[in-house]
């Protein structure tokens, strides 16, 4: 988010901003909407597929050694009881007597924590990190409930620390396979894709003579009955993950883990996310499968929170698989091993797990791109990078008549098919760019009388409002190479 001499944008002014251009609209909104879930339209379609689409070239495509997958939703029940999601995918929530309001205890105290940060009680804060850490570990959730109370939180809706008992909550949605009921057994909704590509690990090395190191990439729909959902797309029940798992020799996860910390940072600059904006929390209490374990986090209006996780999962996930399923998973390690002088052999590859949302990086691009310029001249416009703008060129005649609407139509279907262009010839011109401003259009391509004798056109750029002028000829490559995702690519 940038402005000049502009109120501080708040996460109302994006939902606003989002669901008036056509990017994101609450589900089912006729019926009042569904919490926590909601819906892409016609300009956000566009700007999440092109993440999704920078985030899969920059691993498939980058890298020869990481491939695809597209796993079902729906696995079988023990790849669950496996991944320790059954027994322990939970958080604590706890209830308000008087309002009735449910919330997530950990984020009541983290809240806590940070008021005192931010008080300058910075030992204080850290303290209460630590036992609520310690308490959550043991799994001692009366100590928390009274930790609540010792430190004075009221529900911010009643006022008042009337608390029920903290109670553990299992996060997966559960549902039925199977016609008849006695037949029919428990699924559950994935609640992470990663688990898709851990019991494909071998059907890909095989199939594909993949060796040591090498990943296997996923975007798809995750699942989760959060506790508290607010926050628009940052925190919803249904959402879409982009994860990507490297399998390494044991050994060697840790020089991997700080390769693609590294490597992701690099690609959400390289999409437009500035440095300043950007930085790494490592993570105080580990995950029951991880040694090491840090978050991308993203400044969003209500303050730095994850965007991504980069876990070191050691063998946890392949080594349970093994035992459940009872099929070994296995990877042959032809290279020597200069130590002993023979090969590595037989092993349970380690894993290093890159693991980001798809709609928490649209936020983060949505909010960053959202831009109010008061002054002389109020306006406001996304600055997203032209390689994920909805839509990269309108061509605009400056009148209908004369001829002029057939040259700007001959235009833009001469740039379709390279890439997204639209044709608009609706109103004063002036409001014809503002329209594109608002949607993050990066290059407006106006038609005018001396068109018809030069054969050029002005190309007026969002950001800067600059103007120049071009040889029609010359549209294609001088667009095309801005909007390119060789752009992103090539800065990572
Ligand atoms: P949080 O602590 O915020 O709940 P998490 O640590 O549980 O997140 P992971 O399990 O590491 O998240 O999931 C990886 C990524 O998936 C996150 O970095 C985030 O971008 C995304 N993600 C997780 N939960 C949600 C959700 N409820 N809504 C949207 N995106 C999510």
């Amino acid at each position: 988010m940038s402005q000049t001499g502009a109120p501080a944008t708040s996460l109302q002014d994006i939902i606003g901003h989002a669901k008036e251009y056509g990017f994101v609209f609450p589900s089912s909104e006729i019926y009042d909407g569904l919490q926590a879930v909601y819906d892409y339209g016609q300009n956000g379609v566009e700007l999440k597929n092109n993440l999704k689409a920078a985030w899969w070239k920059a691993m498939t495509q980058l890298h020869d050694n990481i491939v695809g997958i597209d796993a079902a939703i729906f696995m079988h029940p023990l790849t669950w009881k496996a991944s320790g999601h059954v027994d322990g995918f939970n958080d604590p929530m706890i209830d308000n007597k008087d309002s009735k309001k449910r919330y997530r205890a950990d984020q009541l105290l983290e809240g806590k924590a940070e008021t005192l940060a931010e008080a300058g009680k910075v030992e204080e804060s850290k303290t209460l990190l630590a036992e609520m850490g310690r308490l959550l570990g043991a799994e001692d959730l009366e100590a928390v409930r009274e930790l609540i109370i010792s430190e004075n939180i009221v529900c911010p809706v009643s006022g008042t620390a009337n608390w029920t008992e903290v109670r553990q909550f299992n996060l997966m949605f559960s549902t039925q396979v199977g016609s008849v009921a006695e037949d029919s057994s428990l699924i559950y909704l994935r609640p992470e894709t990663a688990q898709g590509i851990f019991v494909n690990f071998l059907n890909v090395q095989k199939s594909g003579r993949m060796k040591i190191p090498f990943g296997i990439a996923q975007i798809g729909k995750a699942f989760r009955n959060e506790i508290v959902a607010r926050q628009f797309t940052f925190r919803m029940r249904e959402f879409e993950q982009m994860e990507m798992q490297f399998f390494v020799r044991p050994g060697t996860e840790m020089e991997w883990y700080e390769e693609w910390k590294k490597q992701r940072l690099a690609f959400h600059k390289a999409i437009g996310l500035p440095a300043e904006s950007l930085q790494y929390h490592d993570h105080e209490k580990l995950a029951h499968y991880a040694n090491a374990a840090v978050d991308i986090e993203y400044k969003f209006p209500f303050g730095f929170r994850e965007i991504e996780g980069i876990h070191s999962r050691t063998d946890f996930d392949l080594r349970n698989h093994q035992e459940l399923s009872k099929k070994k998973q296995q990877y042959f390690d032809p290279e020597i091993d200069p130590d002993t002088e023979k090969p590595y052999g037989n092993y349970i590859p380690f894993v290093v797990e890159t693991s980001v949302g798809a709609d928490r990086l649209f936020l983060a691009a949505f909010c960053n791109a959202f831009t109010r310029e008061t002054g002389e001249k109020e306006r406001t416009y996304l600055k997203l990078h032209p390689a994920i703008a909805p839509i990269k060129a309108a061509v605009l005649p400056l009148v209908k008549k004369d001829g002029l609407a057939d040259i700007a139509l001959g235009i833009a279907n001469s740039l379709k098919s390279t890439f997204r262009t639209v044709y608009d010839d609706g109103g004063a011109i002036g409001k014809r760019y503002t329209r594109q401003d608002l949607i993050g259009t990066p290059f407006c391509i106006a038609v005018d009388y001396e068109t018809k004798d030069d054969n050029c056109v002005t190309i007026r750029h969002r950001d800067t409002m600059g103007q120049e002028r071009v040889p029609i000829s010359e549209l294609k490559e001088r667009i095309g190479h801005e909007v390119s995702m060789e752009r992103i690519l090539e800065a990572i």
